[in-house]
């Protein structure tokens, strides 16, 4: 069973852990999808508002144009080096007024949005008359060749359009054209942010859906190990009532056979003797099931007859009645309470109380120090004993109906494992508490409490 509920444990963690990933997986792929459609979208609209810059300022295209020829015809006729000819490019005096007027179109167009751009020249040929390719330069979208934009750098930057453009002009009676190509870089400020906002119910959904899974996980296994504990307290029990009951009724069985005998039925004195042992057994066997009777009732189904009772006057009374069937082992007191009375059941109380003097001694105590003490407003007995003592894992379970700390078929003490249940039911009746402090080896000591 134990193995059974292991590998069920294992499955269904692995089932989990694979649930997990796919949704992970799945709420990348959506990531993913959405940055591109991000990016269509932003590329689209400025696609719209720069298409062929000639609407933002045709001066300036004009002005651009001037200056390109004039670069062709300084590298045709003037022989100027290639070299010099892309510094130039790059020193436009028109850098910081396109880049202004770019900035406030996207201001104006796109408003919920703050854009950084950058436009980057990627090649300036030069066709001769024969229209023979001469490259001033040719290079990948770089940001050292940024012709206009506020963009630093291109690494968190996408490519919204690349912009080919010719000119046709003449030097020396020789006509050429020119070939510049041009892309648009553009990083949208905070777009994870809006990524985010827009993949928003998919994530509540899918960590919604992740957290159910892994709560009800819990609450059917934490349910399936509660039944198996249930399910091993009650092979005990039935165990430790077989085995109380198999004495007596063995007892009752020989008795009968030997009460069959004329011999012993005439014999006054075996025949007496017989009949004691006869009604010993069979107190016996009603004492054991009125314990399991009684202690079939919850602490509301109990019915208390409170009185006013002095503490210190009652417990040594429980006490004396204790030393006369233990008297082995030795008591101390230690009360500290004066003569406070509280109400109480006397009947239930007492039981409640031997019952844990009866434990210390059935588990090993000599010597049972029996303390009072009030500590704000509350009312406390602690006994104390020199016992086996309980490991601390077991402290959570002492007071459970048919717990045994020695469970299986280790048993070297009589028990049903009702003794503290009925302790702690009776207790809680009262509105009182019981708590225990215990360690292997060390004694025990259980504290109840009542409020004043
Ligand atoms: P029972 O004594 O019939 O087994 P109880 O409910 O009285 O049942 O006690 C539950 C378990 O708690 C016991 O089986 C025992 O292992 C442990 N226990 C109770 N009192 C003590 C004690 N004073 N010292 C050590 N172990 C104790």
């Amino acid at each position: 069973m134990k193995q059974k509920i292991n590998l069920l444990i294992a499955l269904s963690v692995i089932a989990l852990i694979t649930l997990s990933v796919v949704q992970c997986y799945l709420v990348k792929t959506t990531y993913n999808y959405k940055v591109a459609q991000f990016h269509s979208e932003i590329k689209e609209e400025i696609g719209n508002i720069t298409n062929g810059y000639s609407d933002i300022d045709s001066a300036f295209v004009n002005k651009k144009e001037l200056l390109y020829k004039q670069l062709a015809n300084n590298y045709i006729l003037d022989k100027k080096t290639k070299f010099y000819i892309k510094s130039a490019l790059f020193q436009n005096q028109y850098r910081s007024e396109l880049t202004r007027k770019l900035q406030l179109k996207f201001e104006r167009e796109i408003p919920n949005l703050t854009i950084n751009f950058a436009i980057v020249l990627n090649k300036f040929v030069i066709y001769n008359s024969l229209k023979k390719a001469d490259t001033i330069f040719s290079e990948k979208p770089f940001i050292k060749n940024k012709l206009y934009g506020d963009l630093a750098s291109l690494d968190n930057a996408f490519l919204v359009r690349n912009y080919v453009g010719t000119t046709s002009g003449s030097s020396l009676n020789q006509d050429y054209k020119l070939l510049t190509e041009d892309s648009m870089y553009v990083s949208v400020i905070d777009w994870e942010t809006i990524i985010l906002k827009r993949m928003r119910m998919i994530l509540i959904l899918s960590l919604f859906s992740i957290l159910t899974l892994i709560t009800l996980f819990v609450i059917a296994i934490k349910a399936l190990i509660k039944q198996k504990k249930v399910s091993d307290v009650k092979t005990d029990f039935i165990n430790n009532i077989t085995h109380e009951l198999i004495t007596p009724l063995t007892t009752l069985g020989i008795s009968t056979k030997i009460l069959e005998r004329k011999d012993i039925r005439e014999n006054d004195a075996q025949f007496n003797s017989v009949l004691h042992t006869i009604s010993r057994q069979h107190n016996r066997l009603h004492n054991l099931i009125d314990q399991v009777m009684a202690n079939s009732l919850g602490e509301h189904e109990i019915e208390l007859q409170k009185e006013k009772i002095d503490l210190e006057t009652f417990l040594n009374a429980i006490i004396g009645d204790f030393k006369i069937s233990n008297p082995k082992t030795y008591i101390i007191t230690d009360f500290n309470t004066a003569k406070t009375t509280l109400l109480l059941d006397q009947f239930h109380l007492t039981t409640a109380i031997q019952n844990v003097l009866e434990n210390a001694v059935k588990y090993g105590s000599t010597t049972i120090t029996i303390k009072t003490a009030l500590v704000q407003n509350q009312f406390r007995i602690s006994i104390k004993d020199n016992g086996i003592g309980i490991s601390k894992n077991k402290h959570s379970l002492l007071f459970d109906k048919f717990y045994r700390v020695e469970q299986g078929n280790l048993h070297n003490t009589k028990g049903l494992g009702l003794g503290l249940y009925y302790v702690n039911q009776i207790i809680k009746a009262h509105q009182g508490s019981i708590a225990v402090m215990s360690d292997l080896g060390k004694g025990s000591v259980f504290t109840i409490m009542f409020q004043v």
